[in-house]
C-alpha cells in the first residue's frame, strides 16, 4: 500500500517536503494550496539571498540546515538550469562600536564552516564594493542570489512528475482524524491521508486551531518594505551590502541587494502588521487575533523604541535613505522609488520572545512547521530533509 501524505502549502518549503516525501519515501503527496499559484506569499516575496550561515548560533537548526541548505540549493538550481550567482556578501559596521559585533560575527560564520570568510579593513571593503563606506567589514564570498520562486515552480513540476498532484486553489477549512487518517476539507473536497505536513507560512496559526494544536507560540506578521534603485544608481551595489545585525533580533536591518536580473532592492524594514497578509498599512483583517496573543503586547512593550523607528522608516522614505546612505552614501532621494514588499511570518511566544530557530512540531500523524521564517527559502531542501525524517512511519 502507498502511503498517502498531504502538505499544506505550496510556498517553497511545503513543495520541497512533497518533493523529498515522494521521492525518499515513495509517498503519493498532495500539496494543497489556497492561491491560485505557487510560492504567491513569502516565497515570492522576498530578498532573493542565498544566505551563507553567517548569523546563526552554531548547533542551531538555522545554522545546520542553512549549510546543508546551500549546498542542495546550489546543486538542484544547476541541475535543472535555474539561475544561482555567487554575488557575495559585505557585513559592514559603519562605526566603531559595531566593531565587537563584527568580530563576533565572523567567528560565528567560521563555527559555522561558512567558507572564504575574510574580515576586512576601511579600505579593502572598497575593493569589493568601491561605493560602500564603513570602518571594517566581513566578507562572504560564496553568499548568492537566486529566483526562489522559479525553484518553487521547478519543485512543483517534480512533484508532478513523481506522480504527486499540487492542487491550487484548495484552503484548507477543517480537518479530523478518524479511521486510522487524516481527513482534510480543502475547498470543495474532501481528501484522506495517512500523514499530514502543514507548511503554511502566514496561515500556519489557523491550520493548527484545525489540528487541534494550540502550543505556546503564535505568528505574528512583520511587513518587510522595499524600496528599488533606479537607473545608474543600481551600479552603485555589485553584490549584497548589509548591516551589523541587532542581536536582539531576527531581522537583518536594512541592506542593498542585488537581484537576479540586474536589479538592486533595498530593505526590507519589521513593521509589525495588523492582517496576515498585511501586505498594505489599511489591513486589519486579523488585528484581534495578532493584538490578543499576550506573546504580541509584550513583544511590543519590550521593543517599543525600534517598532517606533521601524514605522517612522515606513512612512518617512528620507528614513529609508538614511539607512541606506550609511553604506552608501551616494544615494539620493531620486534613486529610490517603492517596490512590492513581504510579510515575514515570525513565531512569538507567549512571553514576548521571538521566536529564533525553525520549530517543527508533531502532533499524532500531523507535522506542524511553526516557525519557517529567513533562512527557510535558503534552508527549503534541508528542511525537506529534515522533515522527511520526522513524520512518523506508517506501521503495518
Ligand atoms: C521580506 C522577506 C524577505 C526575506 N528574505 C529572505 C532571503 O533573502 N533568503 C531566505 O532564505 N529567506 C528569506 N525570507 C524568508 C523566506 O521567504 C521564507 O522563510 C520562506 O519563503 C518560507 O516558505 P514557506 O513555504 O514556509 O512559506 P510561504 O511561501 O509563505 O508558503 C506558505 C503557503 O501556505 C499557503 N496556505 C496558508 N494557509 C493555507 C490554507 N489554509 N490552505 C491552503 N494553503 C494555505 C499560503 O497561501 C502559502 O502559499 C524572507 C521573507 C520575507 C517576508
Amino acid at each position: 500500500m502507498t502511503e498517502k501524505i498531504g502538505v499544506v502549502g505550496a510556498g517553497i518549503v511545503g513543495l520541497a517536503v512533497a518533493r523529498e516525501l515522494a521521492t525518499a519515501r515513495g509517498a503519493e503527496v498532495t500539496v494543497l494550496e489556497k492561491e491560485g499559484r505557487v510560492g504567491a506569499h513569502q516565497t515570492g516575496h522576498n530578498s532573493g539571498v542565498v544566505h551563507a550561515g553567517i548569523y546563526y548560533p552554531p548547533g542551531s537548526l538555522k545554522a545546520r540546515l542553512c549549510r546543508e541548505g546551500v549546498a542542495l540549493l546550489k546543486e538542484y538550481c544547476a541541475a535543472h538550469a535555474l539561475p544561482y550567482e555567487e554575488v557575495g556578501k559585505l557585513v559592514v559596521a559603519s562605526n566603531r562600536a559595531e566593531r565587537p559585533r563584527l568580530a563576533a560575527l565572523a567567528e560565528r560564520a567560521r563555527a559555522n564552516g561558512v567558507p572564504g570568510v575574510a574580515e576586512l579593513d576601511a579600505l579593502a571593503l572598497r575593493e569589493i564594493e568601491p561605493h560602500a563606506v564603513g570602518v571594517a567589514a566581513v566578507h562572504s564570498p560564496h553568499t548568492a542570489i537566486c529566483d526562489f520562486p522559479a525553484v518553487a515552480r521547478r519543485l512543483a513540476l517534480d512533484v508532478a512528475e513523481l506522480g504527486g498532484s499540487v492542487r491550487l486553489g484548495h484552503p484548507v477549512r477543517a480537518m479530523r482524524e478518524r479511521a486510522g487518517k487524516v481527513e482534510v476539507v480543502a475547498g470543495r473536497r474532501r481528501f484522506a491521508f495517512d500523514r499530514l505536513v502543514v507548511c503554511a507560512g502566514l496561515g500556519t496559526d489557523a491550520v493548527a486551531r484545525m489540528a487541534g494544536a494550540g502550543g505556546d507560540v503564535r505568528i505574528v506578521p512583520f511587513r518587510g518594505e522595499y524600496y528599488a534603485l533606479r537607473g545608474a544608481a543600481r551600479d552603485l551595489v555589485r553584490g549584497l551590502i548589509y548591516p551589523v545585525p541587532d542581536p536582539r533580533y531576527p531581522f537583518l536591518g536594512v541592506h542593498l541587494t542585488r537581484r537576479i536580473g540586474g536589479g538592486v532592492l533595498v530593505g526590507p524594514n519589521a513593521v509589525l502588521a495588523t492582517a496576515y497578509e498585511g501586505y498594505r498599512w489599511s489591513n486589519f483583517r486579523n488585528v484581534r487575533q495578532i493584538l490578543g496573543w499576550p506573546g504580541t503586547l509584550r513583544m511590543a512593550r519590550a521593543h517599543w523604541r525600534t517598532g517606533v523607528k521601524e514605522v517612522y522608516g515606513s512612512l518617512a522614505k528620507s528614513a529609508f535613505l538614511m539607512d541606506a546612505r550609511r553604506y552608501v552614501p551616494e544615494l539620493t532621494a531620486a534613486d529610490l522609488e517603492r517596490a512590492p514588499g513581504g510579510v515575514r511570518a515570525q513565531a512569538v511566544a507567549r512571553d514576548g520572545g521571538l521566536v529564533d530557530d525553525f520549530v517543527v512540531d508533531v502532533r499524532g500523524k500531523v507535522v506542524l512547521v511553526r516557525n519557517a521564517p529567513s533562512p527557510a527559502a535558503t534552508s527549503s531542501l534541508a528542511i525537506a530533509r529534515h522533515i522527511a525524517g520526522i513524520v512518523p512511519a506508517l506501521v503495518r
